[in-house]
């Protein structure tokens, strides 16, 4: 029998990225998926990145993952969402060429160092002495490892979904892994079930351009990696297109032949991600939604259509999209569908994203019960990064919310779990002014470098990059300058009298970099890579205080008794969501509130002023 120290099952985001950390670790890998093409798949939508999931692909590039680069090469339209609000908040987002990315997932996994791949079905986990120390492949093959890392996606006991037509299978195209759903049975691990679903791909060449509104990428891109210096691709735009209400009438009047609305479903989906027929049903004073035409690739005839994902029969699917501009003699390539799967409660793991019950076994990905491939990639490094570690002997490491969406992730996940797909927004972090996406290397890379799985490329452009900054940062705190410079060179500030440090300066957003380079000699000879870091730092160094006295309020308001009775559907600025589920769990005191699943900083703040002030 075959030894490795690490077994990956599932090339998908988590697999990849699980495989190739525990390899950066030292550790010989087996990754076994079911296809080559299930490298780098990506099942919905074309894009990587995001609000929050942007956040964590920067983090994953710091830790020297791999998804941040391969996003860069495939990259056909960069986008940097939420531009007008702060840094903290801003998410960078790219739509892909699918084909693209998986070559350039595939060339980069067959050449890993340390990483062995198989393509075969897993159908079971060899155990001894109750820990995980093999697998066993559909034709009988059995390999021995040391930690095994489960990143089967939605395919356990999956079943795709179109209209009353169901069948067993985790993707389109795809199969479902049963054999392995029974051994998980087996183990006693807690199973729910969850489903997500997929829009109808449009042929776009049957799509009328000209009758839309086009959408182009950012004219200065944001990548992803730290270690990538521009696009690869040509860039594209998309179409912007509307539902209307002859679209919502067809739906509406068969809503009772959905897979969801019929009653074929039982799984939860997401609700942040609603198919259109749920749109109709729960937002039914609109009378447009918008869609986003994505291209699928420079040279790709398909469609994204974002928006509308459906589990409509094929002929209602036809009729709807046909009645959107633009749209109307529209060829549908392959149906929208929703696909129901088994997922394992995440409260059974550890902060490794170790299984608790059974030594050697570690899970990531939507297994869990996520969604997305950055959180899914996420999971897998942290799989990865702890299994190499497992197998070497030493104990786990864990990543802590302070320093980082992944950690903000995995904690939500092993102390709430999950009552619907869990998927990252900047509004789960409660340190979030510090974790932005621009200082992901700052945070994280050091960590990764005394781990073991940071590279000696990615070391050594992060200790270029790092001391670039921080000489430019002392400069910037040591130089002062009076009130009778500032106001010669017209730099509007509070007149207090008071000299102030040009990094103070630097936080004043008033002035773009152009204004502020030019105003300030000493930031001349500063790169604009190292201007912008300082100018965000600068930003964020008046609220971090408040951030930090926050933080402690949190922790000493714990044991605040919230009253039985008291009425928070109708408290004022908390969201329709959170109201609802402090009104059906009624949480006695402010720590049983902060455990509820997407409970905020912001909403906690809220129910002591509440319930200190009457507020
Ligand atoms: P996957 O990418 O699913 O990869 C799992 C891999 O495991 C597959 O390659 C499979 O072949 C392999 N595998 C499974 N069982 C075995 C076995 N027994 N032996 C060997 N290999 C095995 N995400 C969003 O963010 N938004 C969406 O709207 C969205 N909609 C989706 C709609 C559909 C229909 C699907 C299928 C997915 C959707 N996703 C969406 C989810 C996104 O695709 C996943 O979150 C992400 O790909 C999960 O990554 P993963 O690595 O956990 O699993």
């Amino acid at each position: 029998m075959k030894h490795y120290d690490v077994a990956v099952i599932g090339g998908g985001h988590a697999g990849v990225e699980a495989a190739a950390a525990a390899a950066r670790m030292g550790s010989s890998v087996i990754l076994v998926t079911m296809r080559q093409s299930d490298i780098g798949a990506l099942s919905c939508n074309p894009a990587i990145g995001g609000l929050g999931k942007g956040h964590l692909v920067r983090e994953i590039d710091a830790l020297d993952g791999v998804m941040s680069r391969l996003a860069d090469r495939a990259g056909i339209q960069f986008r940097l969402l939420n531009r007008r609000k702060g840094p903290a908040v801003r998410g960078p987002r790219a739509q892909m060429d699918r084909r693209r990315y998986r070559e350039a997932s595939w060339d980069a996994m067959r050449t890993y160092r340390g990483v062995d791949i198989v393509f075969g079905t897993v159908t079971d986990l060899l155990q001894v002495n109750g820990r995980v120390q093999g697998i066993r492949l559909d034709e009988g093959q059995e390999i021995n490892c040391a930690a095994t890392i489960l990143t089967t996606g939605t395919f356990l006991n999956a079943t795709i979904h179109i209209g009353d037509v169901s069948r067993s299978a985790g993707r389109w195209g795809d199969g479902a892994s049963t054999g392995l759903a029974d051994a998980l049975h087996r183990l006693s691990l807690p199973l729910g079930r969850l489903k997500t679903g997929t829009p109808p791909r449009l042929d776009g060449a049957t799509i009328d351009w000209a009758a839309l509104e086009m959408q182009p990428g950012d004219a200065d891109p944001s990548l992803f990696s730290y270690l990538s210096t521009g696009p690869e691709m040509p860039q594209i735009s998309c179409g912007i297109t509307h539902t209307n209400e002859v679209t919502h009438q067809i739906i509406r009047d068969n809503l009772a032949r959905s897979a969801m609305y019929g009653g074929h479903i039982a799984g939860r989906g997401p609700r942040y991600c609603p198919s259109i027929e749920d749109k109709i049903v729960r937002f039914a004073d609109k009378t447009s939604h918008q869609i986003f035409l994505e291209p699928e690739g420079v040279d790709e005839t398909s469609v994204y259509p974002n928006g509308i994902s459906t589990s409509l029969p094929e002929d209602v699917q036809d009729e709807y999209v046909r009645s959107i501009r633009g749209l109307e003699q529209v060829r549908i390539l392959q149906p929208g569908y929703a696909v129901e799967y088994d997922y394992v409660d995440p409260t059974c793991l550890d902060n490794s994203l170790a299984v608790r019950s059974v030594p050697g076994l570690f899970l990531a990905g939507q297994i869990n019960g996520t969604t997305g491939y950055e959180e899914a990639a996420a999971q897998g490094l942290v799989a990865g990064i702890n299994a190499a570690i497992g197998a070497a002997g030493k104990a786990p490491t864990f990543f802590s919310r302070s320093e980082s969406y992944i950690g903000v992730m995995i904690d939500d996940l092993v102390t709430h779990g999950v009552s619907e797909p869990y998927r990252m927004f900047t509004s789960r972090a409660e340190f979030r002014l510090t974790l932005r996406a621009d200082n992901a290397d700052q945070r994280l890379t050091p960590f990764g470098i005394t781990l073991g799985c940071v590279g000696d490329a990615r070391r050594d452009a992060f200790e270029k990059r790092q001391l670039a900054y921080v000489e430019a940062r002392a400069k910037a705190e040591m130089t002062l300058m009076t009130p009778s410079e500032l106001n010669r060179l017209g730099i509007q500030v509070r007149k207090d009298g008071k000299a102030r440090s040009v990094f103070a300066l630097l936080g004043l957003q008033e002035m773009d970099d152009i204004e502020v380079q030019s105003k300030i000699p000493l930031l001349t000879s500063i790169s604009d890579d190292t201007l912008a870091q300082l100018r965000n730092d600068a930003l964020y160094d008046q609220y971090t205080d408040r951030q930090d006295r926050d933080v402690a309020a949190l922790k000493q308001h714990e044991n605040l008794l919230l009253p039985q009775d008291m009425d928070f559907l109708s408290l004022g600025g908390l969201s329709g969501e959170l109201s609802r589920k402090l009104d059906e769990r009624r949480p006695k005191n402010l720590a049983e509130a902060a455990k509820i699943e997407g409970m905020t900083p912001a909403a906690l703040t809220l129910l002591i002023a509440s319930v200190r002030f009457g507020q």
